[in-house]
């Protein structure tokens, strides 16, 4: 999509550090960390809320998730914890309408969320 930031990023219009890349995602820091990791996992695929999942999406969720895992892991952080998040629209602050997986780690997060 044209006018998304992470689209953009992705495709390398705007340059970004990337932590990792493949055909179907890719992985940047979070331009304002809430945590020692904060990390995003992003796939290329324009899908602007988890409300536009099919079942097409399946596969690459999944494999989102466990590259969440790995990138935790790679950090140090499987152990210890760390957090994996979604939001989606108004009330979990979604800021950015390209699904993105936010990825927590490295101190002691509250729960439930604020
Ligand atoms: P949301 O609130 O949509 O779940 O999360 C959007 C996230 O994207 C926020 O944590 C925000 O800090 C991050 N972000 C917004 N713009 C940029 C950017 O240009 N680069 C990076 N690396 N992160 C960004
Ligand atoms: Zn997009």
């Amino acid at each position: 999509m044209s006018d998304c930031l992470f689209c953009k990023i992705g495709n390398k219009d705007i340059p970004a550090s990337l932590v990792y890349e493949d055909e179907e995602m890719f992985v940047i820091d979070d331009i304002n960390p809430q945590a020692p990791m904060h990390a995003l996992v992003i796939p290329k695929r324009h899908i602007a809320t988890l409300n536009e999942l099919t079942k097409e999406h399946d596969a690459l969720v999944g494999a989102m998730m466990r590259r969440a895992a790995a990138v935790a892991a790679e950090r140090g952080y499987a152990a210890r914890g760390f957090r994996t998040v979604f939001n989606t629209n108004a009330d979990s602050g979604q800021a950015v309408y390209h699904i993105h997986l936010h990825v927590l780690g490295g101190r002691k997060l509250t729960w439930p969320p604020g």
